[in-house]
């Protein structure tokens, strides 16, 4: 892209414009309630080619593909019963469902797989954008390929710049954290892609079955591919060392290093200690996460350390994309 990025607030007359660069096979950054995408027309191979090439994301790694309504699921997808039941329930929303692709998506947007993962998103602007250019569109996180996820608009111009040319600016993503996804090609067995803020405990409660975690790939088989599932993900630059409890009074042994915890540590705390909430409530450290990570990897730290929280739900969520970052 030779044009610095241009960045759309979301008024009629810049949706209409960014709906024609999505019909005319080009990439727009969109806002999501999870982070921000760079979304393409689903259906057309050269307009999802310029999501992979503008990221640096290998082919082998499959895209999400975005629909604005239900009825819109058998586009893409060959739908059952379990995959009704959670879109009944949490769409719009941070839910991606992994079901048997249908016809209308290229191979490239799923990696060749015969399945393909698809998510109603809960963003107004985004929503809006789908519907006005009429087709699916398929969008992974707005950033180079392995970083962190971007959760503002500001952040896709820092990260993308000349790579991206039109960025819809729909404010901070509410969520922070990419989706949950659950494999449902198997409707009585389903699988825990990639935790989320919908948690694999809701997940179980609406289907009545528990949702397993995705197995080793064994040799020979294909593996259940998941760039979410790849060992450093959500990396930044700094290096990342996780802590099962870390104390603040160990902050002042490594003056160089961030010291990053949940929750704020009690008392008054020097100028390497960080939290991603004041209280730990979790889903506000989910949303501030990937922000914090950035500025920390702005922040001349020799290494981020980082307290890993304990628990199911949202914890789940927060040590996997933690654990990530880890490399
Ligand atoms: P990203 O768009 O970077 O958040 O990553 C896309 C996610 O979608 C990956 O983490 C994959 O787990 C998942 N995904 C996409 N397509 C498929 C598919 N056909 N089968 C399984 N997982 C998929
Ligand atoms: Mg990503």
């Amino acid at each position: 892209m030779a044009h610095a990025p241009r960045t759309y607030t979301g008024t009629p007359r810049n949706l209409a414009l960014l709906a024609r660069v999505l019909r005319g096979g080009g990439i727009v950054a969109v806002p999501t309630e999870t982070v921000y995408g760079l979304a393409a027309d689903a259906t057309s191979r050269a307009a999802c080619l310029r999501i992979f090439a503008a990221k640096g994301r290998p082919s082998s790694d499959p895209l999400i593909v975005h629909i604005a309504s239900l009825r819109d699921l058998g586009r893409v997808a060959v739908p059952n019963a379990a995959a009704l039941r959670l879109a009944g329930k949490f769409w719009p929303g941070p839910l991606t469902l992994v079901l048997p692709k249908t016809g209308a998506v290229p191979g490239v947007v799923t990696a060749g797989l015969p399945s393909v993962a698809v998510r109603m998103p809960a963003h107004p602007l985004f929503r809006r954008l789908i519907r006005l250019a009429g087709v699916p569109l398929a969008a992974p996180s707005a950033n180079p390929f392995g970083y962190v996820s971007p959760t503002t608009a500001e952040h896709v111009r820092r990260s993308l710049g000349r790579r991206v040319g039109h960025i819809l600016d729909g404010g901070a993503s509410r969520v922070g954290l990419e989706s949950t996804i659950v494999d449902l090609r198997d409707p009585g067995r389903p699988v825990l892609l990639r935790p989320g803020i919908i948690t694999r405990e809701e997940i179980s409660r609406v289907l009545g079955v528990p949702v397993r975690n995705a197995g080793r790939p064994r040799g020979g088989n294909r593996p259940r591919v998941a760039p979410g599932q790849m060992a450093r993900h959500y990396s930044p630059r700094t290096p990342v060392s996780l802590h099962a409890s870390l104390r603040p009074a160990q902050a002042a042994k490594g003056p160089r290093d961030a010291w990053l915890f949940v929750s704020k540590p009690v008392g008054r705390q020097p100028v390497n200690v960080f939290w991603l909430d004041e209280r730990g409530d979790l889903r506000r450290a989910a949303r501030r996460l990937f922000a914090v990570l950035r500025d920390l990897d702005e922040g001349g730290f020799r290494r981020i350390r980082a307290e890993l929280p304990p628990g199911t739900g949202v914890a789940e969520a927060l040590r996997d994309r933690l654990t990530r970052a880890a490399g």
